[in-house]
């Protein structure tokens, strides 16, 4: 046995009597089930061996899953019209249902959100909705949600526990989670409606899975479900401390999360002290049900807030408070990748030796992929498909590039991808998602068993884009990453970053925001800007550049605690903090975020790169 490692698993009956098993899992799984069901444990190396097999038949087990998906909502009105007729193998699929996008099946979500009942997209009805964080495409996406998706994201969360348990093993404690609950609401139609997260938090059998796989948070119900972030946050913080010696790992869905978090223990530290010193809870909570339920789990602790007290006078500039604060934590855990990137340096200074550990692929409209291979740091983690949760097909990129080129190359399948290649993901799943372009640009790394192994490259369509140029999040990212080397010499970093393009004025132009951690002097940041002009290495960019059909790059910096408003402003929109984003490009439509940035620049630059 892996680190003797057992943990109870009670729940395991529930789940395997609730849902039923794909061919797959009847067959490899069932005996060790109920083995399992009558030990009332879950055994790690059961999880791993089960991930091991299944991913050695990776291609057959694709091809039973999609005819687990078509068999179980062969009665959907989307697919009897497509003329699929019953048949559930991958070339009738595949010659019957086209590829989508959302707005495509946009005019059938919108039946389902209404409160039609009928078979729309599944064989039965859909009784909850998930609401896509919207940070990437500027509006929320309405997603159908069920049952199976709930289980395979618990399944994710096994398997990747499991692995990460394996080189990381942590004990029976707590975790530090910053996990917010947005409202749930009711459509139209009297459907449950709330972010992914939030249907997630809210499922009863979610905290039998943490429990599990020893993730329970510190903090109770009320903080997470709390009607206000900053509350939850500072209570959230409250409770880690309360429990600080049992705290094995510290965790957010995103790693910009952690990091909004412990920036605000930098403002908040003392009066968390003097709460815990005192016993009573500081004013700023207001909401009557945080107040309740953290009043009474407060206690005076004198000599707990005098340690505390004494770890921070003692840190240089903050550089290892978690594994100060919480000396028994093993690692961070959170996605790091992709949009994140740019907040791993300041993640880094607060987890100070800890291992920074990346949590799986996945979106609102279902899981993809997990991390196991949990050793290997953010900038070359990858993850491992799970062939029995959806059909997954993906998009050669190589001929296209990385945008929506007029006539994209077949999809092809799981088994038939390369390593370095790169592609666009497309999912079939059991919440009535067929042959669905999810947008996200993968690179295969190579393969764990016969399942590919993905690295996260970015969304296919976030672009920067005047006339023939094209550049893609990760090229802004890499451009922001390269000029930010040149603070190197000042006491000042990039806090964060958005971009938009100017073609108000004069040819087209880029519009580069930062928000700076610390001061820069005026003549760093106009290299700043060069650099910025400079990384843009697409031949488009370049050579209209050159010739100056796009002018030249702009640099404005805005002032401290900008980039907190645009999270507010979303929070507003009813965005949960838990699947936040920020957004790296805002269109000429998005007039809210704009505003808010125009209105808090101080300073601005034009490059003179070109001349
Ligand atoms: P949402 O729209 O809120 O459901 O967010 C889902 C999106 O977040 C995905 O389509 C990806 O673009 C991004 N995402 C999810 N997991 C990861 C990951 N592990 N690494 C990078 N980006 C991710």
């Amino acid at each position: 046995m892996i680190h003797g490692c057992r943990m109870q698993l009670s729940f395991l009956c529930l789940l395997f009597d609730s849902c039923q098993l794909t061919p797959f899992r009847d067959h490899f799984n069932f005996d060790r089930v109920r083995i399992l069901q009558t030990m009332g444990e879950l055994v790690i190396e059961e999880v791993i061996e089960e991930f091991e097999e299944m991913t050695k038949a990776a291609g057959r087990v694709q091809i039973e899953t999609l005819k687990k998906i078509l068999e179980q909502n062969g009665q959907a009105q989307y697919l009897q019209t497509l003329g699929l007729n019953g048949r559930t193998d991958p070339e009738s699929f595949k010659a019957c249902v086209p590829v989508v996008t959302y707005e495509d099946l946009g005019p059938y979500i919108q039946r389902i959100v209404e409160g039609d009942t009928s078979p729309v997209l599944t064989g039965k009805p859909i009784t909850t909705i998930s609401l896509s964080s919207g940070t990437t495409q500027g509006k929320p996406k309405f997603v159908p949600f069920n049952d199976e998706l709930f289980e395979s994201t618990m399944q994710i969360y096994r398997t990747s526990f499991a692995f990460r348990n394996r080189d990381f093993p942590i004990r029976n404690g707590k975790a530090l989670t910053f996990n917010y609950s947005s409202k749930q609401f009711k459509t139209q139609g009297g459907l449950n409606a709330g972010t992914a997260t939030t249907n997630l938090f809210r499922n009863s059998q979610f905290k039998e899975t943490m429990k599990a796989i020893l993730s329970q948070s510190c903090s109770p119900d009320e903080v997470i479900f709390g009607p206000d972030f900053h509350q939850s946050l500072y209570c959230h913080l409250l409770c880690g401390l309360m429990c600080c010696e049992e705290v094995q790992f510290v965790s957010s869905t995103f790693a910009h999360c952690i990091v909004h978090a412990f920036e605000t223990f930098e403002h908040v530290w003392e009066e968390l002290c003097t709460d815990i010193r005192d016993g009573v809870l500081s004013e700023r909570i207001t909401a009557p049900s945080i107040r309740a339920s953290i009043s009474k789990l407060l206690k005076p602790k004198p000599e707990l807030a005098d340690i505390i007290n004494k770890k921070c006078s003692g840190l240089s500039n903050w550089y290892g408070l978690i594994p100060e604060l919480f000396p028994n934590a093993k690692y961070i855990y959170g996605i790091m990748t992709g949009s994140m990137e740019p907040y791993l340096k300041r993640l880094r200074h607060y987890a100070g030796w800890l291992p920074l550990v990346c949590a799986d692929y996945g979106s609102s409209e279902g899981w993809i992929a997990a991390n196991v291979n949990p050793k290997l740091p953010p900038e070359s983690a990858t993850f491992a498909v799970l062939p029995d949760i959806g059909y997954f097909e993906f998009i050669p990129l190589k001929e296209t590039g990385l945008y929506n080129g007029l006539l994209e190359p077949e999809p092809i399948d799981l088994s038939e991808v390369k390593v370095g290649e790169e592609y666009e993901v497309i999912i079939t799943n059991f919440a009535g998602l067929y042959r669905y372009r999810l947008g996200d640009a993968v690179k295969v790394m190579g393969f764990h068993n016969s399942t590919p192994e993905l690295k996260f490259l970015c969304r296919r369509n976030l672009l920067l884009n005047v006339n023939i140029d094209k550049n893609s999040e990760k090229d802004l990212m890499l451009a922001v990453e390269e000029a930010a080397k040149c603070l190197a010499t000042q006491k000042a970093d990039v806090a964060d970053f958005t971009s938009h393009v100017d073609r108000l004025t004069g040819p087209g132009h880029y519009v580069i925001f930062w928000e700076l951690s610390g001061e820069a002097d005026e003549t760093t940041l106009k290299e700043c800007c060069d650099c910025l002009d400079r990384s843009f290495i697409d031949a488009g960019y370049v050579s209209s550049r050159k010739v100056g059909n796009i002018g030249p790059l702009e640099l404005r910096i805005v002032q401290k605690g900008t980039f907190r408003k645009i999270l507010d402003h979303y929070l507003g929109l009813g965005a949960a903090v838990s699947q936040y984003k920020t957004p790296r490009c805002i269109g000429p439509k998005n007039k809210a975020v704009l505003q808010i940035l125009c209105d808090n620049v101080i300073k601005s630059y034009f490059s003179s790169a070109f001349g």
